[in-house]
């Protein structure tokens, strides 16, 4: 299934996207895509409800906003330095161990909403990126049984401003965490609609010209390493979300200098079955 949220921000209904593009409202099935859905059995209730009910539920407006395709988490985790490209780019070394920072999650948004530009920055990046959405509460989990506790997979361009990130002093957090710096969606791909997460194309564009083009399949630490590696030192729970790191191809890395985003800009970014996004660059407000 690909779980959508339609509607205004605070006030989107819970729905799922068909493959001819159809929107159906499933809020009679299930109030909203939260902690409660993913940790019960949500996903089960609504795929047998989905079969008999799909063609005479109501629909969502086809042109009206999406919102992130789950309700705000209790976290959303971060992967720095995953792609060994990237960590090049920037002049990191390769992490022996992966590299965790947090995101807040008001920073959370629909795929296609503005990127409001944060009073008083000046180094706005993009960073296309798998996310991966918690279904089962994870703690201690070995690898080998780490996909049990995903419920599923997201496009996410984890925004950046490398300047509150890397010369104000502290932790990456305050760098990655300001309103629509997470916008998340199209669309949650459950588990089952994504055989094999490393091997998943991803690209990104900026005003039209390709910035990030790679592969799942280049990340150091795979989905299930993630997974149970986060879960040695925190709890994981239904709908969390991690976001398992970017290619090389950002601002930062870009020659002869870095570059980064203007209002008026326009990034567009795609993850091979879990769809596209595009947001528009705005002043800050
Ligand atoms: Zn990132």
């Amino acid at each position: 299934m690909k779980l959508i949220r339609v509607g205004e921000p605070g006030r989107e209904r819970p729905g799922v996207l068909l493959g001819d593009g159809t929107r159906v409202d499933v809020s009679s099935c299930v109030p909203d895509f939260d902690e409660a859905f993913f940790g019960g059995d949500g996903l089960a209730t609504l795929a047998r409800w989905l079969p008999g009910n799909a063609s005479s539920a109501p629909r969502l407006g086809a042109r009206d906003r999406l919102g992130p395709p789950l309700r705000r988490p209790s976290k959303i985790v971060c992967i720095g330095l995953n792609f060994r490209d990237h960590a090049a780019e920037t002049g990191a070394a390769i992490p022996a161990e992966p590299v965790i920072f947090f995101k807040s999650t008001t920073a959370l948004v629909g795929p296609n909403d503005p990127l409001v530009t944060p009073r008083n920055s000046t180094k706005v990046d993009w960073e296309v990126e798998l996310a991966v959405v918690i279904g089962k509460t994870a703690r201690y989990v070995p690898e080998a049984q780490a996909y049990d506790h995903v419920a599923g997979y997201a496009l996410h361009n984890d925004y950046s401003e490398r300047s509150f990130q890397l010369e104000r002093g502290g932790q990456w957090v305050k760098g990655k965490s300001a309103d629509t710096f997470a916008p998340l969606g199209p669309y949650l791909a459950t588990r089952d609609e994504v055989p094999d997460p490393q091997r998943l194309g991803m690209w990104l564009k900026v005003n039209g010209e390709y910035r990030q083009r790679s592969s799942t399949g280049n990340m150091i630490f795979a989905v299930p390493v993630l997974v149970s590696y986060l879960s040695q030192f925190m709890t994981l729970l239904p709908g969390d979300v991690i976001s398992t790191g970017t290619p090389a191809g950002v601002g930062l890395g870009m020659k002869p200098e870095p570059v980064y985003l203007k209002p008026g800009d326009v990034v567009e970014l795609g993850i091979e079955g879990l769809g596209e996004s595009r947001q528009e660059i705005v002043p800050p407000i």
